[in-house]
């Protein structure tokens, strides 16, 4: 099929969201020829680049460059003190946004995507209206996809005011550092924040209602972070569930379900978040969706044919990385067009990384997870205290634990603690998506001196 054939045929895809979801699905069914139209009703980014990924790493960088220069002696310099700007954080916060909206907007356009400014509802399978600020309009569309993404779950207990009980919108940065945050959420999204203002400078206690902060990750993984959070003063209040949070003059006091109450200056709530669909009218349309998130097959097809869902909405794995692929397979998909050898999107190599420091990043198969349905594998561990890299860096915690295959030697999985595990995760990532093997990881010539290193030595 030539590309001038997909054009005359011009499938009108209307897309509902412009986060990386949308933005993903926009982009590849313009270039595959169709006529899309995507509508936004706040930023073109979404929320992914207001509230969630963007706002959240440039804050933790914030907290990181006061850090370094908090231990500047042990680099051998003397930088004296140094203190937060609140307005100067927010002016970079804003400034970061500004720019990914202005070059998202400048790719969208360029590939000839009508953007529209408003809120998207659905007609019929084939007609959504968008109400903007100067008024209503409807579109026809062949393909449908929705890209509505989530928010943050709010328990019917509290009601933050944005002020001393915060979510995690309201922390870009809040009115005034905390000087007592207490964390309600122990995932990854609430230990990203402790690690965030307790290096921004506030005392921090979270509250974790299980006995392991990340409950579902890798026991040793979440051990290192636990230690790190406890040889920094973080005050953990573990087994405990809150039920309550009152404002008592200038204290936020958190009550637990085991009787105890933790006493701070703010509180945070970080317990998941909820899908955006209520405005959607999907009930109506028959697409059938589970506690709001729409019910899609391995397709990202919903139950109306024409409609698909991607990102948060499809309650697949709420990561920006996931949902921009899923965008470009629905694009794929719904123009019968497979750009590259076709593979169905596998939930399980992705991918994650948590922000903390040290950072925390995993793929693929865990030791856990090994363990529990009895699979075989073979474990090797190498600490980042033997590497040169990060002996020169300073900062020589944390490990890479690799999983393979004992047999045939194929990297199914891995985990790595330390600093720019996000980073690094990507080559054993590579290696579990293309079925590499340890003889490949240990054969390929890595940089020296380099915290890479210690993948090739786990590879031995
Ligand atoms: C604090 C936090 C930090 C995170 N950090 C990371 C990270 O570091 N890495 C990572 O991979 N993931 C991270 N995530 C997850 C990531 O943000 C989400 O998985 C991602 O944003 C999902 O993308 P999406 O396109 O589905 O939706 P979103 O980014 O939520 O975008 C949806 C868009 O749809 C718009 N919309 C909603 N309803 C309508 C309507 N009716 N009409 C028109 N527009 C509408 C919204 O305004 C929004 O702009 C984080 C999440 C949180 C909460």
């Amino acid at each position: 099929m030539t590309a001038g054939s997909l054009r005359r045929m011009a499938t009108r895809f209307v897309i509902i969201g412009g986060g990386p979801a949308g933005n993903s699905a926009a982009t590849h069914a313009a270039r595959l020829g169709a006529e899309v139209v995507l509508i936004e009703s706040d930023v073109i980014g979404g929320a992914a680049h207001l509230w969630d990924c963007i706002p959240s790493k440039a804050m933790i960088a914030t907290g990181s460059a006061l850090t370094y220069v908090a231990h500047s002696e042990d680099m051998g310099l003397d930088v004296g003190r140094s203190e937060i700007d609140i307005d100067l954080l927010r002016t970079r916060l804003r400034g970061i946004e500004n720019k990914l909206e202005r070059s998202i907007t400048e790719l969208l356009t360029s590939q000839s995507v009508e953007l529209v400014r408003g809120r998207a509802t659905l007609l019929d399978a084939h007609t959504v209206r968008a109400d903007t600020a100067n008024g209503s309009r409807e579109f026809h569309a062949d393909i449908i996809v929705l890209c509505t993404g989530s928010r943050p779950r709010i328990p019917v207990w509290t009601a933050p005011d944005g002020v001393r009980v915060l979510t995690t919108r309201d922390a870009y940065p809040p009115p005034r550092i905390p000087e007592h945050l207490i964390v309600i959420g122990s995932g990854v999204t609430g230990v990203e924040f402790v690690h965030m203002f307790k290096s921004l400078g506030s005392e921090v206690t979270l509250i974790v209602s299980r006995q392991q902060v990340l409950p579902s990750k890798d026991p040793e993984v979440a051990a290192a972070l636990e230690a790190d959070f406890l040889a920094r003063g973080v005050r953990l209040y573990k087994g405990a569930r809150a039920i309550a949070i009152d404002v008592e003059g200038d204290d936020v006091i958190v009550r637990c379900d085991d009787g105890r109450s933790a006493k701070g200056s703010h509180a945070l709530i970080a317990i998941g978040s909820m899908p955006n669909y209520e405005t959607l009218n999907l009930d109506a349309l028959g697409v059938a969706t589970r506690d709001g998130y729409v019910v899609v097959d391995h397709n990202l097809k919903s139950t109306v044919p024409n409609i698909y869902a991607a990102g948060d909405l499809s309650g697949k794995l709420p990561l920006s990385s996931v949902a921009s692929m899923q965008g470009r397979k629905i694009a794929e998909h719904a123009m019968g067009v497979h750009v590259r050898p076709h593979r169905h999107l596998d939930y399980d190599k992705a991918a994650s990384a948590i922000f903390t420091e040290p950072e925390i990043a995993d793929v693929g198969l865990a030791e856990a997870d090994a363990f529990a349905i009895g699979r075989k594998i073979r474990v090797t561990k190498v600490p980042f205290s033997a590497s040169a890299r990060a002996l020169i860096d300073g900062d020589a915690r944390g490990f890479v634990k690799l999983i393979s295959d004992p047999m045939t030697g194929v990297v199914l999985g891995g985990s790595i603690v330390g600093r720019h595990a996000a980073e690094l995760i990507s080559v054993i990532a590579l290696a579990v998506t293309a079925g590499l093997t340890v003889v490949d990881l240990d054969e390929s010539l890595f940089v020296h001196p380099a915290l890479s290193e210690a993948l090739a030595e786990a590879a031995q």
